[in-house]
């Protein structure tokens, strides 16, 4: 047994795990065993180690100095994080962060779509896909009469009977036609998960859909008798944090209370009796009682490889894309557009170089100087993944040629910084749930995967699914105390 002299654990019965990457899931799982472990009093100690030389994983917030009244703040992952989900409303809770939290602009929160090369605003009262204001949408110039009498025969198809997954694409043809495929669900619902919507799991990315479809027979009918049940009073859909996402992982470390390792590479997982052998890319090996795989899915098959071969097998099945970012950063009085929203979405057929455009400064009132604007231009998604190859200087100049083209920004910009992430997206095909279900079933005893691969690419999911292996851990680790001592319980 080789654990770091702060990592021996004190006793015989002391439980030992070993939790393999410091991404959001990694650290979210430590927090919630911390805490499980001292509410149930199990005597447990557990080691984080992270390849890497910082911690949050994609979660990575970067600062430009600037001559104005404050830094520009660049988020190289993750910048805004869904409240409707409870994972990070509840951590933000529990780290005393409530005062750190930011909230998208509620002013300005508009969305364009690129239409025949013009800026087209989404209509008012759109539910996502689902128009809830008819005025707004049969005035939008994004849909033809066609288009829009289309989204209007959802009030009469009947809904599906068949309960197994579909693609995003067929959904949205079934109920609302081709064009709100076109023009709506590919740039913004297949944009958040940077996937293919043929291939896009609609049961493990938009579930409420189908689910709105099976309740109310239409997706018009459901949307509005949401929108009438919807509260005045409405909480921003969006949060960050003054500083950046970094303060999140920041606090989380900070309340950890285990054994933290950085830049220390795992290379493989084995087992040994009814233990495992972690072994490191140091040389050393631990020993520990359960493991949880928080790195991606294809890094996890390669640890286990060797070990575990039908685990490996399973976890390579995942697909991964890729995705990059270009900071822009320009002085205000050289943009003579009106940045009134929050960007642009731009639909695979207006077969552009880039993915879409955020226009940070406006969507967050605090991540630019006053007299600045900042966008963030992605490219490298499933349209455009030739833009991964190019080197940064030539990336630029096509990135500047789209600004200028669809903004009308002609000077050059004041800074400019690249982010990449090659195979950096996990991508949920149909069919997903139960690929996982069958990974998850099929895992041994005291070996566990959790994070954005398997059960929700968001920060939101992988806080909760770092709480979720942390009980799973815990009842499984009780479980095995009580058979080591039947007298006991
Ligand atoms: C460009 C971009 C924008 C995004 N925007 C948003 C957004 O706005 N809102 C949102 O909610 N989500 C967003 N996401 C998704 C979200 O950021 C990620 O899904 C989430 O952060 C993944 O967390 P994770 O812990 O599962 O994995 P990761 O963050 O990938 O962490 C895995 C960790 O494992 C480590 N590791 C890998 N190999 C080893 C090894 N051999 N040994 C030890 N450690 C290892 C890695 O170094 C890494 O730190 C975005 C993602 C990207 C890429």
């Amino acid at each position: 047994m080789n654990i770091p002299p702060s990592n021996r654990p004190a006793s015989p019965h002391t439980f030992h795990v070993v939790i393999i990457g410091g991404g959001i899931a990694g650290l979210s799982t430590a927090w919630y065993l911390q805490q499980a472990a001292r509410d149930q009093s199990i005597d447990l100690q557990y080691t984080i180690i992270e390849a890497s030389d910082r911690w949050g994983g994609k979660v990575q917030t970067e600062y430009v100095d600037s001559d104005g009244d404050s830094s520009f703040v660049l988020e190289a992952g993750p910048d805004a994080f869904l409240t409707r989900k409870a994972g990070v409303v509840n951590l933000v809770r529990e780290l005393g962060l409530e005062e750190r939290v930011i909230s998208v602009n509620q002013v300005r929160h508009q969305t364009y779509v690129v239409n025949k090369g013009q800026l087209v605003p989404l209509p008012e009262g759109m539910q996502l896909l689902v128009p809830t204001r008819l005025r707004p949408f049969l005035r939008s110039p994004l849909f033809s009469r066609w288009g829009k009498l289309r989204v209007g025969l959802d009030w009469f198809i009947p809904k599906r009977t068949s309960k197994t997954d579909e693609s995003l694409a067929h959904f949205v043809r079934r109920r609302l036609g081709t064009e709100v495929l076109d023009k709506l669900a590919e740039p913004l619902l297949s944009g958040v998960y940077n996937a293919e919507p043929e291939n896009q799991s609609m049961q493990a990315t938009f579930s409420q859909f189908p689910a709105m479809e099976q309740k109310y027979g239409s997706l018009l009918r459901g949307a509005k008798s949401t929108q009438a049940n919807l509260s005045p009073e409405r909480k921003s859909a969006f949060i960050s944090f003054q500083q950046g996402a970094c303060e999140l992982v920041a606090a989380l470390v900070s309340h950890l209370s285990g054994c933290l390792r950085l830049s220390t590479p795992v290379e493989t997982v084995m087992k040994s009796g009814r233990n495992y052998r972690v072994r490191l890319a140091t040389g050393e090996e631990l020993i520990a009682d359960a493991v949880v795989l928080a790195t991606p899915a294809k890094v996890a098959a390669l640890l286990t490889k060797q070990g575990f071969s039908q685990t490996a097998t399973q976890l390579e099945t995942i697909p991964y894309s890729s995705i990059g970012a270009v900071y822009l950063g320009f002085r205000k009085s050289d943009v003579q557009r009106v940045l009134d929203g929050f960007g642009v979405v731009i639909p695979r057929s207006e077969k552009r170089k880039i993915d879409g455009i955020t226009w940070v400064s406006s969507k967050w009132t605090s991540r630019a100087p006053s007299d600045s604007v900042l966008l963030r231009v992605f490219f490298g998604g499933p349209n455009t993944r030739d833009m991964m190859r190019l080197s940064d200087d030539n990336l630029l100049d096509v990135i500047r040629s789209e600004v200028r083209s669809l903004l009308g920004i002609h000077v050059l910009p004041i800074f400019h910084r690249v982010f990449r992430w090659p195979e950096g997206y996990p991508q949920y095909e149909v069919g997903h749930l139960d690929r996982i279900a069958a990974i998850e079933a099929a895992l041994p005893h005291g070996l566990y995967v959790t994070g954005s691969s398997y059960r929700g690419i968001g920060v939101p999911d992988c806080i909760t699914q770092g709480q979720n292996t942390a009980s799973q851990v815990i009842a499984d680790l009780l479980e095995r105390k009580s058979e080591a001592s039947p007298l006991s319980v």
